[in-house]
């Protein structure tokens, strides 16, 4: 076996384990549309070895090299696809086609061209090169890339300018060959099939690393977010209030809670069933989202039960905030509940106390929320700043 033959075996397998390895990724978390192509791309990556290995031993058959070459060129084609959907993009669909068809067509036209001359190994790499440049604007494209983020782009430009230098370096290293045949045995395959081993392998394990990284990072955020509600679920919350407390230690903001309860919630269930009482749990931590804006920090920290924590607001912020949802929640309607049907909730809030746990800063704002409950609900209460709640601060008739 030629050396160029021997590293287009290694491509081949190489090819093998990241198709696989980006299927495992791909049937592992089904959302990530990326892997999916990824694994294909890696898999018409492996045709194009196979056909080249095809084309060295059947002799001349320009159906053989031709079903080469497109079958790298789709390589290309789902990658740039896989490229697109990692960056939250839609694929360039027009363009990516238009060059899958156009490489096709060229590849046709350049037959007629002698096989040695620049124009036509220039003409040949042309459709590889504009792939994978789609591919590298997509990535420097993306708007919060991150190392890796950028070393893909860095990456994938590499490899686009790469193809169109191969074919200089192929008329500098006595061509590529007199026929697809002997194409194997020139200087310029082995440092074509190198050069293609390098860069691919590069962008693969790179690959790989941002999509395990972006897998993890899913998975913890669903881990701390609450299914129905969307918003932090306790856990979320409990971290949440933990790296709030230790920041509003060194800046001395002040930080409130806001714990809220939807009123007799079980006889909501009872009257309307539980689907329907889901629908008002949704409604409310809607509410909660729209009154805190974009970089809200809401937990549903129990069933009925929710947590806001208003960082850089006083007691007099986070109760005008709680009356805000309170009134405004008393006066929304559900969708499919009945005319006229209408809910409530209780709110408690508390300020934080230099020095205070966040156990003792969530019983004092839970103790105003429990005063809130015997005063009658649907209104907000304040907790005292001492540990000692003080009852007689009420704040809503
Ligand atoms: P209070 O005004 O004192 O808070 O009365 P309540 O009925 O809301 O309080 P209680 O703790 O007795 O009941 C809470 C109810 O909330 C009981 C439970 O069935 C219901 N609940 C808890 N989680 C969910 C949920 O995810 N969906 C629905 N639909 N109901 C839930
Ligand atoms: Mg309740
Ligand atoms: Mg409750």
């Amino acid at each position: 076996m030629s050396g160029a033959g021997f590293i287009l075996a290694i491509n081949l397998s190489v090819a093998g384990l990241f198709g696989a390895a980006f299927l495992f990724v791909a049937v592992y978390d089904r959302a990530r549309v990326s892997a999916r192509w990824f694994a294909a791309s890696f898999g018409c990556g492996m045709l194009n070895f196979l056909l080249e290995f095809a084309v060295a031993a059947a002799g001349p058959s320009q159906a053989l090299a031709i079903a080469a070459y497109m079958a790298f060129v789709g390589a290309l084609a789902g990658f740039t696809r896989g490229i697109a959907h990692l960056h939250g993009r839609k694929p360039p669909w027009r363009i990516i086609a238009t060059l899958v068809f156009g490489a096709l067509a060229l590849r046709y036209a350049i037959d007629g061209l002698a096989r040695e001359s620049l124009l036509r190994l220039v003409l040949y790499q042309l459709p590889y090169f504009s792939l994978q440049a789609v591919g590298a604007t997509i990535a420097w494209r993306w708007p919060r890339p991150g190392l890796g983020g950028r070393l893909l782009a860095v990456l994938l430009t590499l490899s686009s300018v790469h193809y169109l230098v191969k074919p200089f370096v192929a008329h500098l290293n006595g061509g590529a060959g007199s026929g697809p045949e002997t194409y194997l045995a020139t200087d310029y395959a082995m440092f074509s099939q190198a050069s293609g081993t390098v860069l691919g392998v590069a962008v693969a394990l790179l690959l790989l690393v941002i999509l395990v990284r972006d897998v993890l990072a899913d998975f913890t955020e669903r881990s701390l977010t609450d299914k129905l509600s969307g918003l932090l679920n306790r856990r979320g919350f409990e971290e949440l209030l933990a790296s709030s407390l230790a920041a509003a230690a060194n800046t001395g903001v002040p930080v409130s809670l806001v714990i809220c309860d939807l009123d007799r919630f079980k006889a909501v269930n009872d009257t309307y069933g539980h689907a329907a009482g889901d629908r008002v749990i949704v409604a409310f931590s809607g509410l909660l989202r729209e009154c805190l804006g974009e970089h809200h920090s809401a937990a549903r920290i129990g069933g009925e039960e929710f947590a806001v924590l208003l960082v850089g607001s006083s007691l007099p912020t986070a109760r005008l905030f709680a009356e805000s949802v309170r009134s405004a929640f008393a006066i929304q309607e559900i969708d499919d509940m009945p005319e006229g049907a209408r809910f409530t909730a209780s709110f408690g809030i508390a300020q934080l106390v230099p020095g205070e746990t966040a156990f003792d800063f969530q019983e004092r704002a839970d103790a105003a929320l429990y005063a809130a409950k015997n005063n009658g609900r649907d209104r907000v209460e304040i907790a005292g700043a001492a540990s000692t709640f003080a009852p007689d601060r009420r704040v809503s008739a």
